[in-house]
């Protein structure tokens, strides 16, 4: 029998997040991991700390922000990796009244140190932006390709991976711990994104798919080095591509990209862009939302040492990080979880 103190089952940016902390502390785990790719995987991989539609900070942020911000820059190091890459976001205006919203929102505390109060102009001549951009400062782009494909070597590497599907039937449950197969653990962690609907000991009430999907284009002469944020995100990706959207679509769990998604995407990159572009791909994913917008970290009282770290809806970069700290003071050193983040309120 192999014995760990946890069994980690998924790693996107949860299970990620998680080993980092356990690692911190000395604690022995195993991943369990498909290898099918999830959201984060699927994702923009953009580190925001602001909500660009209505000029407000994202939920908690400034307790997030900093936290996470030292994790990627500290797990850049460890991996010798750039994965964290410091990129402004250009918001494009749609008109006055949005100049002066944003002059009022860059005032408040909260947002002062993430809106940039002055202006910028356009001079790019591929992008239609009459009344110019605000500067979104703080934020990043993160390199998810590099960062997953990296990460799963260095598990594979220290034998700390398994790279299959994890069989819910195997578990047997203790009455001090849990054992799968031939591994014996104090707790089993789900970090399984949307997937953890197809966990039987999860209550499928509290999760809703919010898939999203994104074009791939190549457009040689649109130039754009920041992030763009239109109606929907341009984000470079080097060598003249660009990903572009995302989409939102509720209770679709569903891996395939859709036709619906592409034109909608076309017909919003169509007004804000004004120059040749080729679609090269189309990626979907399915992002892990609650309905409070919320986490859900914790276990069920039927089943204490069966543990779920899920919920990240659309901030996953943003929040992980800390999640997996605030998690792990839970399991070990038994300070309660915040409330609001605690998955025993979706079974109330
Ligand atoms: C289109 C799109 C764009 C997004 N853009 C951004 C963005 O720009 N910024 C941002 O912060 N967030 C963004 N998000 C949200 C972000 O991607 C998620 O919040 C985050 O990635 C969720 O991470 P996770 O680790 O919980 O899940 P996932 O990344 O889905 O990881 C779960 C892992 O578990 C594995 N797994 C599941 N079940 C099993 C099983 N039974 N056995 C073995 N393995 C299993 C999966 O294969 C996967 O590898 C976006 C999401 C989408 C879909």
């Amino acid at each position: 029998m192999i014995e760990k103190d946890y069994i980690i089952v998924g790693l996107g940016i949860a299970g990620i997040s998680l080993c980092e902390q356990l690692s911190k502390y000395n604690k022995s785990f195993l991943v369990i991991d498909s290898g099918v790719q999830g959201s984060t995987a699927n994702s923009g991989g953009v580190f925001n700390p602001t909500v660009l539609k209505r000029f407000t900070a994202a939920w908690n942020a400034s307790v997030f922000f900093p936290f996470a911000v030292k994790f990627y820059t500290g797990l850049s190091e460890k991996l010798n990796l750039k994965i964290f890459t410091e990129t402004p976001i250009l918001r494009v205006f749609k008109s006055v009244e949005e100049q002066n919203n944003w002059s009022v929102a860059s005032d408040k505390n909260e947002l002062q140190q993430f809106l940039s109060a002055e202006f910028l102009k356009n001079t790019n001549p591929s992008v239609d932006a009459p009344f110019g951009f605000g500067k979104v400062l703080g934020t990043a782009q993160i390199q998810t390709d590099i960062l997953l494909s990296e990460y799963r070597n260095l598990l594979l590497k220290t034998n700390n991976l398994l790279a299959e599907v994890f069989q819910y039937k195997d578990v047997v449950q203790k009455d001090n711990g849990v054992i799968y197969k031939n591994i014996s653990a104090k707790k089993i962690i789900f970090a399984e994104g949307s997937k953890v609907i197809d966990n039987p000991f999860f209550p499928k009430q509290a999760i809703i798919a919010n898939k999203g999907e994104y074009i791939i284009i190549k457009a040689p002469d649109l130039h754009l080095e920041e992030l763009l944020k239109g109606p929907m995100y341009i984000i470079p990706m080097g060598n003249n591509k660009y990903k572009v959207g995302a989409t939102y679509s509720r209770d679709d769990y569903g891996p395939n990209t859709t036709e619906a998604a592409k034109g909608e995407i076309l017909s919003n990159l169509k007004t804000f862009i004004d120059c040749p572009f080729e679609i090269v791909g189309q990626t979907a994913g399915v992002r892990p939302t609650t309905k409070d917008h919320r986490p859900l970290l914790g276990s069920l009282a039927e089943n204490p040492n069966l543990v779920f770290f899920n919920g990240l809806g659309s901030r996953g970069f943003l929040m992980a990080p800390l999640l997996s700290e605030i998690l792990f003071n839970f399991l070990e050193d038994e300070e309660s979880l915040p409330q609001e983040m605690d998955i025993q309120r979706m079974v109330m």
